[in-house]
């Protein structure tokens, strides 16, 4: 009984501090999900904040949002297709990432 309730607080523990996103920073894998509607302007203050702290010293999450910004400029600049090549890398990123998911808790479920 004792060890039940040991394992539903751990998770439970885990599930919160997922939420409360452990401090204010965001993790790789929140970036990649989270990094499209960020550069759209679609995420809140909080967010936007967190994905800024991560992305100043993370390297690979910097060098993605540089690329999406960039595909995005393009974009508005002149109505260029993007670059298939571009557009896969950043699939197989997120993707990755995701797959990696070693920061969300197991009953999150299906994304
Ligand atoms: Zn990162």
């Amino acid at each position: 009984m004792s060890r039940l309730t040991t394992t539903m607080t751990t998770r439970l523990t885990t599930a919160m501090m997922w939420l409360m996103g452990r401090g204010d920073e965001a993790s790789c894998a929140e970036v990649a999900r989270h990094l499209q509607s960020y550069l759209d302007g679609h995420t809140d203050a909080t967010q936007v904040r967190r994905i800024e702290k991560h992305l100043e010293h993370c390297r690979r999450c910097g060098l993605e949002a540089r690329t999406y910004r960039e595909i995005k400029g393009a974009l508005s600049r002149r109505g260029a297709p993007v670059d298939p090549a571009a557009a896969a890398r950043l699939t197989a990123f997120g993707q990755s990432l995701l797959a990696a998911g070693g920061d969300r808790p197991d009953d999150e479920g299906p994304a």
